[in-house]
């Protein structure tokens, strides 16, 4: 559905004041960056958000990434690739260029990137992503073997640049199991700061406050803004 520029604005303002109330909460030095996540709207609703300000935007698949990359080249946009990466994708989101991919979530897939990053002769800004509540349902990282694999990466895959982690909020309605979950994330993206991580990419529509007291400094948020 398109949206009307006026109910898109009042969605992103209420967002971009809940924001600034939970990051004030922290510090007023603790900056969060908003990436506005698109998969569940049309492309004009992103034109609209563009004029209203808004510059970062995510997507969970190649394919629909690439599209809307190319309809809206004109703009100077910022697009982040949110979802698991299928590996006979990966030389099409190569050559899309995203500015970060978060969803870095297996050794052999970190390999696969790697080696046709290296063909290539080019490189990728990734976030290694946690599965911090241990959920079956979700990909990613164990916590407790995160930091390890995280070192190995900058060991054996110099095209990948790790720029820090990622997680999925636990998926229940307790919200002490999802604060943990935030917790144990930005533990381990603490321990990597020496490893020059600086992004703890946390926190959705329904959660993106509590992982902003957790230390959350990027959100991804679609359904409250569309
Ligand atoms: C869909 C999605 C989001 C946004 O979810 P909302 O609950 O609609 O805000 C954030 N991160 C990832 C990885 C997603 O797939």
């Amino acid at each position: 559905m398109i949206q009307d520029k006026e109910t898109l604005r009042t969605n992103l303002d209420s967002v971009l004041w809940n924001l600034e109330e939970a990051r004030l909460k922290v510090s007023d030095h603790h900056i969060v960056k908003l990436v506005v996540v698109g998969k569940y709207t049309e492309i004009e609703n992103i034109s609209t958000l563009y004029s209203l300000g808004q510059r970062a935007f995510g997507e969970n698949q190649v394919q629909q990434l690439k599209e809307r990359m190319v309809q809206l080249e004109n703009l100077p946009l910022e697009w982040h690739m949110i979802g698991s990466l299928q590996k006979n994708k990966i030389n099409n989101l190569i050559d899309l260029h995203p500015v970060l991919m978060h969803s870095l979530d297996s050794l052999s897939l970190a390999e696969e990137l790697n080696k046709k990053l290296e063909a290539k002769n080019s490189t990728m800004q990734c976030l290694l992503q946690i599965n911090a509540a241990n959920e079956e349902s979700k990909s990613g990282f164990d916590s407790d073997e995160a930091y390890d694999k995280y070192q190995q990466i900058i060991e054996t895959c110099p095209a990948i640049k790790l720029k820090g982690v990622m997680t999925i909020g636990a998926h229940t309605t307790d919200e002490r199991l999802i604060k943990e979950s935030f917790e144990t994330t930005h533990s381990i993206y603490e321990k990597l700061e020496k490893d020059s991580a600086s992004i703890c990419s946390m926190g959705m529509s329904g959660d993106y406050e509590l992982a902003i007291a957790c230390g959350s400094n990027l959100i991804r948020v679609g359904s409250a803004i569309f």
